[in-house]
């Protein structure tokens, strides 16, 4: 219990760009460390990432340790582990934030046992108690709960959901340090192929800022077509509920909710969804939420800014055919409402 109250996040990087849920534990972890009167830094690994650990520098960070190597140009989780375990045993922060990730999800919790330690996996909300220890705060029992949960070991560990924090606007006068740090390397049992990975090659559910959901409201996977055709003339991408993965429709990495991913879009249109509790932990916080559902008692519509009562299978091709033609906002509604 005797380490510095310091906050550490690990900024994981694809493609050579940091990915954007490390300025949101940033932001959450700059309110932590100054809560606690420690220091906030992040680590990054990969190859020529200077810009970027400034980059976390403006986002909130203090000190950023940078890990410079083509080894760890990509997620190789045998490295990454071995250098991240190497800073944490030598810096011995007090608290370690991850995203929820791929990437999170694999080195935190090998990181947290090889430290002999707890880690609170998908975490929605963070804080901090009287005593100053960390209160990390997770659905649970299937979202019907929130569970608050504390470790007793050091460091606290948790990976945190991404589209939850808030990052912090950019400050280009902040001052930081920049600590390069010796690489690591082991060389790879072996390894089969690397397929290089480029996350803005193809925008997933979760960084969307238009989400076209798809619930059991839809008969058969074909269907799926004419809300990949919405999301298309919106900028959109797909997602889905539960039933669709289970049925095999649709890959769960399309998923929203509790299972899943959480979104935050600037509008969301939920297309035979009823709004169940798991479902609505993953988008309630979306900017505009647009609900088309046959039911008027269904649940989505309590959170629902636009609730379009009628059948998807009518007013979505509709809607679709209104916006490729694209009439006016309000000649869009009079298309839905009549
Ligand atoms: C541990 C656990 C984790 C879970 N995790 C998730 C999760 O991450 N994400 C998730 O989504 N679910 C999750 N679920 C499942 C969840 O409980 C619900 O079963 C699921 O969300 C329901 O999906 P749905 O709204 O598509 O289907 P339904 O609840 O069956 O709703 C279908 C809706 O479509 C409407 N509809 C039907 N036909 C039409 C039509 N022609 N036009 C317009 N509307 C129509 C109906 O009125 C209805 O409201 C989880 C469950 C458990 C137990």
């Amino acid at each position: 219990m005797a380490t510095a109250p310091g906050v550490m996040i690990f900024a994981e990087q694809s493609g050579g760009t940091v990915h954007p849920v490390s300025y949101e534990l940033l932001g959450k972890g700059r309110e932590i460390a100054d809560r606690l009167g420690g220091e906030l830094s992040a680590v990054v690994m990969g190859q020529e990432l200077e810009s970027e650990a400034q980059e976390l520098i403006f986002r909130g960070a203090d000190t950023v340790y940078l890990f410079d190597h083509e080894a760890l140009a990509a997620f190789d989780i045998m490295n990454y582990r071995l250098n991240l375990l190497e800073l944490v045993n030598e810096v011995k922060p007090d608290i370690i934030l991850l995203g929820a990730t791929p990437i999170g999800r694999s080195l935190g919790p090998r990181l947290a046992a090889a430290l002999d330690t707890g880690l609170t996996a998908d975490c929605t909300s963070l804080e901090i108690d009287e005593q100053g220890d960390l209160v990390q705060i997770r659905p649970a029992f299937s979202g019907n709960i929130l569970a608050h949960i504390k470790t007793s070991t050091r460091p606290q560990m948790a990976t945190v959901r991404y589209k939850i924090m808030q990052a912090l606007p950019r400050d280009c006068n902040r001052q930081g340090r920049i600590i390069r740090r010796e690489s690591l390397v082991e060389e790879p049992l072996a390894v089969l192929s690397r397929v290089p990975c480029n996350r803005h090659a193809r925008t997933g559910v979760a960084e969307a800022e238009i989400v076209v959901c798809g619930g059991r409201g839809l008969k058969k996977p074909e269907d799926l077509k004419m809300l990949q055709d919405l999301a298309d003339a919106i900028g959109g991408v797909v997602g889905c509920s539960k039933p669709l993965v289970d049925e095999g429709w649709m890959d769960k990495e399309h998923l929203v909710g509790f299972s899943g991913n959480t979104v935050r879009p600037r509008v969301y249109f939920a297309v035979g969804v009823s709004g169940s509790s798991q479902h609505l932990i993953g988008m309630r916080t979306a900017g505009t939420i647009v609900a088309i559902n046959r039911d008027p008692e269904a649940a989505i519509f309590e959170i629902a800014d636009y609730a379009i009562v009628g059948d998807l299978y009518d007013l979505v091709p509709r809607l679709t055919e209104a916006i490729g033609k694209e009439q006016a906002p309000g000649e869009m509604e009079d298309a839905l409402c009549t």
